[in-house]
């Protein structure tokens, strides 16, 4: 995942200044440097980082200590704020047009996930009751347009395309189309090149005029660190982008990109793809993205995600049936389904507060949660209900009818039973008295 080396780093930096009771002035200069330090690596553009040293330095050294937390804690704190703030401070949605269609051009240097992105959106549109149409043009790699033909059909989204014709016209044709079928959105997903060239940038000029567009995405790789923030302010010159996508923030970027680019171009990141996947894509919030690069954990995005897929009274039905101890292998199965539409495992720990930084090593298995999905999805939902009914043969058919071996068959039911003993005690025991002593 991105930014973990800048966590780590500023992490490192925290940790001295929390080991002092009192915190002068050269305790903080100190850790301040460290902090330019990590940022830099991260690829923080030069002139950023030194900013943003210099205002968290004056806000740290001046009188500003709250009395609930320590002067580390308060550094913490005002770090935390300033990193908000350079990402733009709030989430920014998309612009709206005096009358529908909203217009969306994106843009970018071939290969930053236009294409991708373009789909993305258009899902997350579907999903949220509008109605999308995407555009193609990138009309000279016919290839472009038969990919997007692919996404959007993925994402059961139509796609407009005239094949290889005047990009100019394309897009207003598919302006006057969406206009006339009740589209709402128009995403036009445009060519792009291995560097900033006059044509490309005319063509997109032109566009712009033609349609024009209620907002210009430009379509960032964040793995392309200091670069990436060039290009930015080069296309922002020329176009006037209204905000940015940042991609591919599921791979090892530095994170510079996500940092130095609002700065740099005033211009805020509206989106952030985490993904190959057209699920992938996520509006950006600067102060949960600060947290998550300082280490504190994304719990909003964690509950947000988690309130988009559950299915609240399953969960609710699920908790109560465990609160009797009546659970059984049918409600296993739904668990595991309702985790799954949460993501990989990995990526729901790493939002987890604290978390990150303690399971930077550790490789969770995905598979061993489709493994138990299969074994149980061999079974009938009888044997599901009552695991007990489970006898030599029937174990030796889920066994194959899973692909597993009959000792994983078993080693599931030894698992489960053992949870059910464990609950069987928690009740014994009484669940006020344990909440209590959780704190709860
Ligand atoms: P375009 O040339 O700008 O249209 O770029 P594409 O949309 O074709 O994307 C280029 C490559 O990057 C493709 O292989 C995508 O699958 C991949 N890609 C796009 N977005 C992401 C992302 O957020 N994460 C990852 N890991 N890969 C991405």
């Amino acid at each position: 995942m991105a930014f973990e080396n800048l966590s780590e780093k500023l992490s490192a930096a925290f940790k001295r200044l929390r080991s002092k009771g009192k915190l002068n002035e050269s305790d903080v200069k100190e850790a301040m440097r460290e902090v330019r330090l990590a940022l830099l690596e991260a690829d923080v553009n030069y002139k950023v980082a030194k900013d943003f040293v210099a205002k968290v330095s004056e806000r740290a050294v001046g009188n500003e200590v709250m009395e609930s937390l320590t002067p580390a804690q308060m550094v913490i704190k005002i770090v935390n704020e300033e990193l908000t703030a350079l990402m733009g401070g709030g989430e920014t949605r998309l612009n709206s047009p005096s009358s529908p269609p909203a217009v969306v051009l994106f843009c970018g240097l071939q290969g930053s996930g236009k294409t991708t992105h373009a789909a993305k959106l258009a899902l997350m549109l579907k999903n949220q009751g509008h109605r999308p149409l995407l555009v193609a043009c990138d009309v000279y790699r016919p290839a472009a347009i038969q990919q997007l033909q692919v996404l959007g059909s993925q994402a059961g989204v139509p796609v407009f395309e005239q094949g290889a014709g005047d990009p100019v016209k394309i897009s207003r044709e598919a302006v006057k189309h969406a206009k006339d079928y009740g589209n709402d959105f128009v995403l036009i997903d445009t060519a792009g090149r291995l560097q900033i060239d006059e044509a490309l940038m005319d063509e997109l000029r032109r566009i712009k005029e033609a349609v024009p567009p209620t907002d210009i995405l430009l379509v960032v790789d964040a793995m392309t660190g200091q670069e990436a923030v060039n290009v930015a302010k080069s296309f922002h010159e020329l176009l006037d982008i209204t905000g940015v996508v940042l991609t591919k923030l599921d791979g090892d970027a530095r994170g510079g990109a996500a940092l130095s680019v609002r700065a740099v171009t005033g211009r805020p990141i509206k989106f952030a793809g985490i993904g190959e996947k057209l699920s992938d894509l996520e509006v950006f919030h600067p102060d949960r993205m600060a947290s998550r690069i300082l280490g504190m954990g994304d719990v909003l995005t964690l509950i947000e995600d988690a309130q988009k897929n559950l299915d609240q009274k399953a969960a609710q039905k699920a908790a109560e049936k465990m609160m009797q101890n009546r659970m059984d292998l049918n409600d296993l199965l739904d668990q595991i389904r309702q985790m799954k539409k949460m993501g990989p495992i990995q990526d729901v720990l790493n939002k987890m507060p604290g978390m990150g930084q303690q399971l930077k090593d550790v490789q969770i298995d995905d598979r061993q949660i489709d493994r138990t999905e299969a074994i149980l999805l061999s079974m009938t939902p009888q044997e599901r209900e009552k695991p007990e009914l489970m006898n030599p043969s029937r174990k030796r058919r889920i066994a194959a009818g899973s692909g597993m071996k009959v000792e994983d068959v078993n080693r599931l039911l030894k698992q489960f039973e053992q949870t059910r003993k464990l609950m069987k005690q928690f009740k014994k025991k009484g669940m006020r008295r344990r909440f209590a002593g959780m704190g709860l």
